[in-house]
């Protein structure tokens, strides 16, 4: 650990991670997701190139000694489960007064001048409180050239939280995801098109632990499969760690050219979708998966109505999740620019390679005639695609898309 008494300290040797939800959780299920956690956060740092020693204590993760402390909160900042995080100094000390000599000396230069509070937390057993440090420290930095102090609306924050002996002073937090750890959940299999939609619903649910697996159906559009393509890539290479995921290109393009033949024009798109979620079920039962999604969100379009949603997942049995089924689009965009899709998902055109656009109150009778009229369909075998350990271009080069 370093001690740098007597010199300006002007950087972090740790980054403190801050989980939410894990900690409300049983022992045996909490140890279970903080191992989790730590792996995806080892996975997220190596694939930052940021070396660093990772330490679980006391419902913590702190990240020792990163040799690049901008990428790992970069790193950090990109795992689930994570609630906050901030890079500090820590230090030990001795007793209060030599807690505040460390502490004003970390803090002087950066107060200097500035209207500022400061926020004390306190772990352990000591002869003083936080409020004391608040005060006593406060008193310092104001004599040592701080403006003054705002406990509302400060331009500085200085944060000192004591463990113990230890000591970690800090002045930002950045919000991490929340969530939980990826691996906590079990496997999903996401119909996913590329669009805003389908891509927020993916990242939601490994928001709250499920490692998901994609299925995309090329209706015979390559630029559509490319940004699908582009699009899972991105999700794969940014906010998956601690998973490999994998992805299902599967050739529907006969399909659509049999739906548009012989089915009446409201009934294609929901012909289609059933179809789609049809073979989505037989794949994720052949991968020992329990639950499909989608990124359909209530009445977006007419064949998201509950009525339609019915009629489509009438035939299929497992679960099929839709976390956006309350959202409204611009929330849905909103979420698009955080994860960092927005620009990809922008370029997905709104093509379901047909032209009719279902009837909002489709009939049961009618579906299930429509239906039945493509029940002997043969669909060929989905090409694998392992995104962790392909390159875009590898992929794009063995579907033939370059
Ligand atoms: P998205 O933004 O995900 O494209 P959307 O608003 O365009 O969704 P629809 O085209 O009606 O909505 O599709 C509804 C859902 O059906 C999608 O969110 C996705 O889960 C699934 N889906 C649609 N087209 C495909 C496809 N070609 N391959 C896989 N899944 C699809
Ligand atoms: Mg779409």
């Amino acid at each position: 650990m370093n001690r740098v008494m007597g010199a300006v300290i002007d950087y972090f040797n740790i980054v403190l991670v801050r989980y939410g939800e894990i900690s409300v959780k049983g022992v045996r299920t909490r140890r279970r997701m903080e191992g989790l956690l730590v792996k995806a956060l080892k996975e997220a740092l190596e694939s930052f190139k940021v070396r660093g020693r990772i330490d679980v204590s006391e419902g913590r993760i702190f990240i020792w000694d990163p040799d690049d402390v901008e990428g790992a909160v970069r790193a950090v900042a990109r795992v689930f489960g994570v609630k906050s995080l901030s890079p500090a100094y820590a230090t030990e000390f001795t007793d209060l007064e030599d807690l505040v000599a460390r502490a004003s000396e970390f803090f002087s230069d950066k107060v200097k001048g500035k209207v500022f509070r400061v926020r004390a937390r306190r772990v352990g057993s000591h002869n003083f409180t936080s409020k004391d440090v608040e005060r006593i420290l406060g008193a310092k930095l104001l004599e040592l050239g701080a403006s003054k102090v705002n406990l509302e609306n400060p331009e500085y924050t200085a944060y000192v939280e004591i463990r113990g002996r230890r000591l970690f002073m800090y002045d930002k937090i950045y919000e991490g995801p929340g969530g939980l750890p990826l691996g906590s959940e079990e496997n999903v299999l996401v119909l996913f098109s590329g669009g805003f939609d389908s891509t927020v619903a993916s990242w939601m649910l490994m928001k709250r632990g499920c490692p998901v697996h994609l299925v995309h159906y090329d209706l015979g559009f390559p630029e559509t499969v490319k940004v699908a393509l582009e699009a899972a890539k991105f999700l794969s290479d940014n906010w998956s760690y601690g998973h490999k995921m994998r992805m299902y290109i599967v050739n529907f393009k006969g399909a659509a050219l049999i739906v548009n033949g012989l089915i009446s024009p409201p009934y294609r798109t929901l012909v289609m979708r059933g179809l789609m979620v049809k073979h989505a079920e037989s794949l994720a039962e052949k991968l020992g998966i329990e639950a499909l999604a989608t990124g359909e969100s209530i009445g977006q379009v007419a064949s998201q109505t509950i009525r339609n949603i019915h009629l489509v997942e009438r035939s299929v049995k497992l679960p099929i999740i839709r976390p956006l089924a309350g959202f409204d689009k611009d929330e849905i965009i909103k979420t698009s620019m955080k994860i960092g899709t927005y620009e990809i998902n922008k370029k997905q055109i709104e093509v379901c390679g047909l032209a009719a656009t279902p009837t909002p109150k489709g009939r049961l009778d009618k579906f299930e005639k429509e239906l039945d009229k493509v029940s002997d369909i043969i669909i060929p075998d989905p090409i694998e695609i392992d995104l962790k350990n392909s390159s875009l271009q590898e992929i794009l080069g063995k579907l033939g898309l370059k």
